[in-house]
């Protein structure tokens, strides 16, 4: 058994916090192991919940045709969510609820090791740009440690707003732009790299 596939079986069997109680089944996310981007949601709505998958209603669509822009799969991309459990009427998770769940996305993060990170909304871009304005800085590519954060709005709520869709069909299009930009950088001598890293 894989270490993801373990840490799977550990998050349908957490108790740690009071969405377990509720809960039909946990969403601890999918995609291949060793997925170059991983998309982080903010947490399971009503379809998620019943079927025990990330994005499978509406937003889940627009996220796929999203990807379509970009010649890209929900196969090819790793889907998780900051908290693995619905909240009750999809109400926005509390600071409990997120700090119980951060050792599993920590952990998803360490195993899968994506090379960018795309953030959904404003409590995924909260992990890593707690005091950060996402009317700002989506769209804008960030070194964090050793992986690159991209923010965007979520897809749920740009589905229906044409400001954000607009926003995040174009921050989608600069995707392989920046994975072509982050393997220039990979190729490049150290001081070169030193010079490119305003980049980010
Ligand atoms: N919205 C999210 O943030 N995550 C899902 O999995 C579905 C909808």
């Amino acid at each position: 058994m894989s270490e993801l596939t373990n840490l799977y079986g550990q998050i349908a069997a957490c108790q740690k916090c009071a969405l377990a109680e509720g809960r039909t089944h946990a969403v601890p996310g999918e995609g291949p192991e060793d997925a170059e981007i991983m998309f982080v949601g903010e947490a399971p709505g009503y379809h998620e919940n019943r079927l025990g998958r990330p994005f499978v209603g509406a937003a889940g669509s627009f996220l796929e045709e999203l990807l379509a822009s970009i010649n890209m799969r929900r196969e090819d991309v790793y889907i998780c969510n900051v908290i693995k459990c619905r909240p009750p009427n999809n109400r926005d998770p509390l600071p409990n609820e997120i700090e119980a769940c951060r050792p599993y996305l920590d952990r998803q993060i360490e195993l899968i090791k994506p090379r960018l990170i795309v953030t959904l909304g404003r409590c995924s871009m909260a992990k890593f740009f707690p005091r950060a304005m996402i009317s700002k800085i989506h769209g804008v590519p960030k070194k964090v440690g050793e992986v690159i954060v991209l923010p965007f709005f979520h897809p749920a709520a740009a589905l229906h707003q044409p400001k954000y869709r607009a926003d995040i069909e174009r921050d989608m299009l600069k995707i392989p732009q920046i994975l072509a930009q982050m393997n220039d950088f990979e190729e490049m001598l150290p001081d070169q790299q030193a010079e490119q890293l305003s980049l980010f």
